[in-house]
């Protein structure tokens, strides 16, 4: 990598060397998948301080590997994300008079049907096929399949909303452009992500587990300042996120890390009937971020 995508500065050195396996296995792009904290070689911008690593090659180029990308195991989720998306709609609603919104990168359809209940005119863009085939079949959705920068459409937003889809990108800037281009003077932008200086990110450092494979864009604050304000955005706020999981996943996703004694802990969580149980979780480094689109794009 021999120029910063944010700044264009060519001064980009190697933050943390990859700790990759030899040997992997499964669908490294699946929304649920648990790479957590293995990554290839990191980079650091000396300019800005931006931090990314190169999209993942395999025998699919990046766009085509989220094309394939499918994750029934995700349909699982449907309660404790309609909390978490509750409680992110609500803080949107605080800031946006509209009711036309756009969500980039929306899986399954699970935020707008959510959005829909709640009188907001939606539609969606998906490059997984399996995600925009169940939000538009099951879920009856206006959903375009494809990345956002193959979207067209005469229709302009009050609300963009990108739920884990920033650090998943090979150009933000170009995206952010793109999704100002389709908003409304005064309309929000929120989108999640972690952030590299968070409390959990400084402490972990090479093994933050948001360092994986499938996420190539790690922001920290004075990177997503610049990237909202060279994109044409303010921010509005930085808000805490947390995310409601049923305990259930949440054991099931550790039973992929291979270091939990999970057959034990299934057992006890289904004696106790919890499996169901919704446990909300924060302090990771992840954040809400709200932004208004100003009137020109520079
Ligand atoms: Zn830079």
């Amino acid at each position: 990598m021999d120029r910063c995508p944010l700044c264009q500065s060519q001064d980009v050195s190697l933050l943390y060397a990859s700790n990759l396996p030899e040997q992997r296995s499964g669908s490294r792009y699946d929304c649920t998948s648990f790479g957590l904290g293995l990554h290839p070689d990191i980079f650091r911008c000396r300019s800005c301080s931006f931090v990314f690593n190169e999209p993942a090659t395999g025998e699919l180029d990046h766009l085509e590997e989220y094309a394939q990308t499918e994750d029934p195991d995700y349909l699982d989720q449907k309660l404790s994300r309609r909390l978490t998306y509750d409680r992110e709609l609500e803080r949107i609603e605080a800031h946006a008079a509209g009711r036309e919104l756009l969500d980039v990168g929306c899986y399954a359809g699970f935020f707008l049907e959510q959005a829909r209940e709640r009188d907001y005119d939606v539609a969606g863009v998906e490059p997984s096929i399996w995600g925009a085939r169940h939000a538009a079949e099951k879920l009856g959705l206006d959903v375009f399949n494809g990345p956002i920068e193959a979207f067209r459409t005469e229709r302009r937003f009050d609300v963009v909303t990108m739920w884990d889809v920033i650090e998943h990108l090979e150009n933000p800037l170009e995206v952010l452009r793109t999704v100002h281009r389709l908003m409304h003077p005064g309309g929000v932008l929120a989108f999640t992500t972690h952030n590299l200086d968070s409390l959990a990110a400084r402490l972990m450092r090479g093994r933050y587990p948001f360092f994986m494979e499938m996420h190539t864009v790690h922001l920290n604050d004075r990177t997503r300042d610049l990237l909202l304000a060279k994109a044409g955005f303010e921010r509005i706020a930085v808000l805490p996120h947390r995310r409601a999981l049923r305990l259930g996943y949440l054991v099931s996703r550790l039973r992929r890390l291979g270091e939990w004694p999970v057959g034990a802990a299934d057992r006890l969580a289904r004696a106790f009937g919890v499996v169901d149980r919704i446990v909300w979780v924060g302090g990771v480094g992840l954040e809400t971020i709200l932004a208004r689109p100003l009137e020109r794009s520079p």
